[in-house]
């Protein structure tokens, strides 16, 4: 193993633990109530040995190849694997049948494949619905994500599908805009989500740039990659 790689990957575990406890903290919040999920995507496998090692469980991928390799070539660390990408209906099934929780669940159309990649493994997979954060006066997605009014109907799918289990909802903060309002909307739907399920708790929210006012608005799940492991590389 890289030693100085190992200590560049600790210095920025610790610093990103610190910034969870700093926000829980600042909100009165317990930090145990925050899973960090560190994002691994463009990271060579070396380095998801070296989070592994360092007593990192939950990772996250973004492109169905590169995690099914990735959760490929490193089954047996103990590591659950996080979707967070836009997923292609023809790739549902296939993205099922090795991750433990979806994040990116925005349309009706891949909740059969979902399901049906699932059941070929015998497993329960976690699915959030991706909620759509612009502004409502934009009418447009930039970040992906089901347009609000259809985070109820689509919760209420996954809950009645045998195979996925609905744990909550997951957003991306639209881009140059203060995230806060943003979040405060996505805490609302999270509460209409969880009318669904009471179990359906979480929220994933908050990535390197903007994890405080993403714990501050109910973040169960932070997403953070360049903030452990650095700016990534380029994409080959
Ligand atoms: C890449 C990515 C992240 C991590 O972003 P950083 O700014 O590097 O922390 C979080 N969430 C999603 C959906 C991503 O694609």
């Amino acid at each position: 193993m890289n030693e100085e790689r190992r200590r560049a990957i600790a210095q920025g575990l610790t610093a990103v633990s610190g910034r969870i406890a700093d926000a829980c903290a600042k909100a009165g919040r317990d930090p145990g109530e925050v899973t960090l999920i560190v994002v691994t995507k463009f990271f060579p496998p070396s380095d998801i040995r070296i989070l592994a090692d360092l007593g990192v469980r939950e990772v996250g991928e973004n492109r169905h190849q590169e995690a099914a390799a990735k959760a490929a070539e490193l089954a047996g660390l103990g590591l659950r694997w996080h979707f967070l990408g836009t997923l292609q209906s023809n790739k549902a099934a296939r993205v099922a049948d090795y991750v433990d929780v979806v994040h990116s669940v925005d349309r009706a159309k891949l909740v059969a494949g979902l399901a049906r990649g699932a059941a070929s493994t015998g497993r329960v997979v976690d699915c959030l619905v991706q909620v759509d954060l612009d502004p409502p006066s934009t009418g447009s997605t930039t970040r992906g994500g089901a347009a609000p009014a259809d985070v109820v109907p689509l919760a209420e799918l996954l809950a009645a599908t045998d195979g996925l289990r609905l744990r909550g909802v997951m957003a991306v903060a639209p881009l140059e805009e203060d995230p806060r309002p943003a979040f405060a909307r996505l805490a609302a739907t999270a509460a209409q989500v969880r009318a669904v399920d009471p179990s359906a708790s979480w929220l994933s929210a908050g990535m390197s740039g903007d994890l405080e006012p993403a714990i501050e608005a109910g973040a169960t799940h932070v997403r953070i990659g360049t903030s452990v492991l650095g700016k990534r590389p380029e994409i080959k």
